[in-house]
Parts: structure tokens; C-alpha cells; sequence
């Protein structure tokens, strides 16, 4: 069993391995600006056991607390990225985990963050969450929000604001997603600027199973991909 769930994965991630370095070749980049984010919220132990056998180091989970629960099962040496929303009261047993929390998506959060962070003496990596689309079922800022309020984030030490994060619309329509992600590129960029160098904004995590290629021709360094690496797989297997 354990090697069809070996052999189903190694074909889904060498296939999407080809298509990230043909979105990269297409757009003009190096294969290695972009990073794969193997988002296992709906996997089982097992695979990203395999998984982790072949090679992935960077895993996404969306809830708090099986991102702590599999973390404490799993190789310490796994990078994990808390790509869902994060409540405040989860984020005490989160932060000595995680490697990069996605989804700071208010300033209650952020603060919240910054002082735990200060009071444990690390710095916490951490991406802004933007709803570019607008979508009132979305978290995260929106862009004129995250503008006027960037100034006061800006200036936090305890948190390292590596970038930003957005997820684009879900519709039949995939190239839908590419004015989403090009405003939040946009977005970074004047971000950029406004602190006048200061916080450069490496990061964009941007782009998931139907829109990752899109996401890369637009300036994606993260992306996150889960349904298409697990891809028929069942619990049943
Ligand atoms: C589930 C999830 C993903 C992965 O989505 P797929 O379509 O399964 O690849 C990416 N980002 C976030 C925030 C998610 O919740």
C-alpha cells in the first residue's frame, strides 16, 4: 500500500514540479525563486510521511492546532506555515513552531503577535493577508486599509514582515485570478516604497492547485499547493 501512496505522490509532485518550471521559463524566472508549499490539510499522516520522504520540507497546514499536533509527530526539521486564520488565543502555542503564519490579517492580530513574540525574545515571520478581490467572505486587509495602517505595522521588531498573501476568487475562470494577483504584487510594490526601503517584501505566497501558474507568471515566491499533490489519493487507499 504504502508504495502506490509512494509512487501516486512522487508522479503528482514531479508533474507539478514540471509546471512551475515551465510557468517559471515562461515568465523569465529561475526555477528556485519559487518556493512549493505542500499544503496537507486534508492529507493523512501517512502520506506526508511519504511525502516528507520525497523530498518536501516546506508543509502548510490551515488550523492552529493540527499544525502543532502533526509538527510534534512529524521530523522537527519540517517548516511549517500556517496558511488558514489564526484566533488570538491559539497563537501562544503556534509561535514556537511555525515558520511563517501567512494570515496575519488585522492589526489586533499583528499586535498580538508582535508582544508575544518580544515576550519569548524571537522574531516571528509573518505575511500580510490581503482580500484584493474584496469578497466579503475572505479574511484579510484590505489594500487601502493595509495602506493608512502601514505605517504603525511597519515599524514592529519583533515580527519580520516578510511579504504578503492573498488567495484569488473561486470561479470556473482561472485567468480571473491574474488581476488579483498583479494588484497584490502592485500593492507590495508601493508598500516598498512607502517605507522607503526599509521593509523590502520579498514574499508573495500567492496561487494554489487551479491558479499556481498564474500566480508564477505574475511574481509569486510561494505557492501553495494541496488537492493536485494529493490527487487520487482517498482515504481508502
Ligand atoms: C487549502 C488551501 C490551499 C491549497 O488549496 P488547493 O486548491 O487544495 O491546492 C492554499 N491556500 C490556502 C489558504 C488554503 O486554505
Amino acid at each position: 500500500m504504502s508504495a502506490e501512496i509512494r509512487n501516486l505522490l512522487l508522479e503528482n509532485l514531479q508533474s507539478i514540479r514540471d509546471r512551475i518550471t515551465c510557468s517559471c521559463l515562461r515568465a523569465g524566472r529561475a526555477v528556485d525563486e519559487v518556493t512549493l508549499v505542500a499544503v496537507t490539510k486534508y492529507a493523512e499522516l501517512e502520506w506526508i510521511q511519504e511525502l516528507i520522504q520525497l523530498g518536501c520540507r516546506e508543509l502548510g497546514e490551515a488550523r492552529p492546532q493540527q499544525l502543532v499536533a502533526r509538527a510534534r509527530s512529524l521530523d522537527p526539521e519540517i517548516r511549517w506555515h500556517l496558511i488558514g486564520h489564526l484566533q488570538r488565543n491559539k497563537a501562544e502555542d503556534l509561535l514556537p513552531i511555525v515558520h511563517r503564519i501567512h494570515s496575519v490579517d488585522s492589526v489586533r492580530l499583528f499586535d498580538h503577535l508582535a508582544k508575544l513574540s518580544q515576550k519569548r525574545e524571537r522574531r516571528t515571520s509573518i505575511l500580510l493577508e490581503v482580500n484584493v478581490s474584496g469578497e466579503s467572505s475572505k479574511d484579510g486587509f484590505d489594500p487601502v486599509e493595509l495602506l493608512a495602517v502601514w505605517p504603525q505595522l511597519q515599524t514592529c521588531e519583533s515580527l519580520e514582515i516578510s511579504g504578503l498573501m492573498t488567495m484569488a476568487p473561486q470561479t470556473d475562470q482561472v485567468e480571473s485570478a491574474r488581476p488579483v494577483f498583479r494588484r497584490l504584487r502592485e500593492l507590495r510594490d508601493q508598500l516598498r516604497d512607502a517605507a522607503g526601503g526599509r521593509v523590502l517584501l520579498p514574499e508573495l505566497s500567492m496561487g494554489m492547485s487551479n491558479d499556481f501558474e498564474i500566480g508564477i507568471e505574475e511574481g509569486a515566491t510561494i505557492i501553495r499547493i494541496g488537492s493536485s499533490l494529493f490527487a487520487g489519493l482517498a482515504a481508502d487507499v
